[in-house]
């Protein structure tokens, strides 16, 4: 397998990533790609990436990282079913009554979930050049 690691590079603020053999390497050193410093690589979580397809719940784990700002159960609820969508191509009856709160916050949590997927299928298919011009049908 290949995990995939970033790095923001403090001398020039490169933004780069390297691909190495194993999730081991995380707080390691490599030399930005753009000037040579030193960087310091940090492991993106979730996006190790293998043959294996990718399921809803290893997404979930990979988008709701700790850290990141909490979410509403509505919210979390509307990403697994967005992913669902995509990867089970199942549709999902909106359990909330339109125009509520809960609604909105699960709808958007959808939207998060197709986009991910969308970034998702972009990576492993190596198009990530193309990610714009995805649409969503
Ligand atoms: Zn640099």
């Amino acid at each position: 397998m290949t995990v995939r690691y970033t790095y923001r590079c403090a001398a020039c603020s490169h933004h780069g990533q390297v691909h190495l053999d194993d999730d081991s390497h995380e707080g390691e050193h490599t030399a930005c790609s753009a000037c040579g410093a030193t960087a310091t690589l940090e492991w993106v979580g979730g996006a190790t990436l293998h043959r294996a397809a990718p399921t809803v719940e290893t997404l979930m784990a990979a988008a709701f990282m700790p850290g990141r700002d909490p979410r509403s159960a509505e919210y979390k609820e509307g990403v697994r079913a967005g992913l669902t969508m995509r990867i089970d191509g199942r549709q999902m009856v909106v359990p909330y009554t339109l125009g509520t709160a809960q609604c909105d916050a699960y709808l958007a949590g959808c939207e998060e979930g197709k986009a991910i997927w969308r970034e998702r299928t972009a990576i492993s298919s190596g198009s990530l050049a193309r990610r714009d011009n995805y649409t969503d049908a």
